[in-house]
C-alpha cells in the first residue's frame, strides 16, 4: 500500500536493525485519515470473503480494526492483555512470548463474544515472529470459529512470523513488507517479490 509504505517513510524510526517505531501514526498518536485507508485496503483484500466479526489485540490493533469492522458493518473485539475488574469468567485465554521482551503474557477474550457461527478476520498492527496473531487464531479456533484470515498493517518479512502462518495455509494480507531495518534506511519488500 503506497500511502502506508510513504507514510513509514517519512515517519517511521529504525530503532535498531528489527524495531520499528510508528508512534507517529499508528502505537501512540494515530492518524484517522491513514487509518480509514488501511481499512479500505483490507476489506478490498479480503472482499470475497464471508466476514462476521474481526478480532485484534488491544491497544495498537484496534484503530485499525475498527476502520475494517466500520466498512464491513461487523463488530470488533479486542483480546485483552489485562484482566480487568469486569471481565473474569468466561474467558477464552491463549498465551502470547515475547521475543523482544522475553516473557509470555496471556491474552483473553470474552467466549460470549465469539462463537462457532463467526467467520473472522483477525488484525494487527504488526506481524514478526508471529506469536501475537497465533495466540489470537488459537483464541478463535477455541470457540470453533473460523479464521478467515489475517490483516496485518506491517510486516517484518525478514522475521519469521509471515512464512509460519502461511505455511499453516492461512491467507495473510500485510499492507507493508519490511525487507530491512537498519542505519536509517528502512526497504520493502517490492510487489514482484511477493
Ligand atoms: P509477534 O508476536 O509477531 O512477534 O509480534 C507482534 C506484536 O509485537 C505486535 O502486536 C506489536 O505490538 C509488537 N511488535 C513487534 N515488532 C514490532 C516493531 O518493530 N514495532 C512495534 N511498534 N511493535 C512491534
Amino acid at each position: 500500500m503506497e500511502k502506508l509504505q510513504q507514510k513509514i517513510i517519512e515517519e517511521g524510526v529504525a530503532l535498531s536493525d528489527t524495531v520499528l517505531k510508528v508512534d507517529k501514526f499508528l502505537n501512540h498518536q494515530i492518524d484517522p485519515q491513514l487509518m480509514h485507508e488501511i481499512g479500505k485496503e483490507f476489506v478490498k483484500r479480503f472482499e470475497n470473503k464471508k466476514i462476521t466479526k474481526i478480532v485484534t489485540l488491544e491497544s495498537s490493533g484496534i484503530a485499525p480494526a475498527v476502520m475494517a469492522g466500520l466498512i464491513l458493518d461487523v463488530p470488533v473485539v479486542f483480546a485483552r492483555k489485562k484482566k480487568s475488574l469486569t471481565l473474569k469468567d468466561g474467558l477464552i485465554t491463549s498465551t502470547v512470548y515475547s521475543y523482544t521482551k522475553q516473557e509470555t503474557n496471556e491474552i483473553s477474550v470474552a467466549e460470549k463474544f465469539l462463537s462457532k457461527d463467526d467467520h473472522v478476520l483477525i488484525i494487527d498492527d504488526f506481524l514478526a515472529n508471529g506469536q501475537a496473531a497465533l495466540a489470537l487464531i488459537d483464541i478463535v479456533e477455541k470457540t470453533n470459529a473460523e479464521v478467515t484470515g489475517i490483516g496485518i498493517v506491517i510486516e517484518k518479512a525478514f522475521q519469521d512470523g509471515g512464512d509460519i502462518l502461511r505455511n499453516k495455509g492461512y491467507q495473510i494480507e500485510s499492507l507493508a513488507r519490511i525487507k530491512s531495518l537498519g542505519n536509517k534506511s528502512i526497504e520493502f519488500v517490492s510487489e514482484k517479490e511477493y
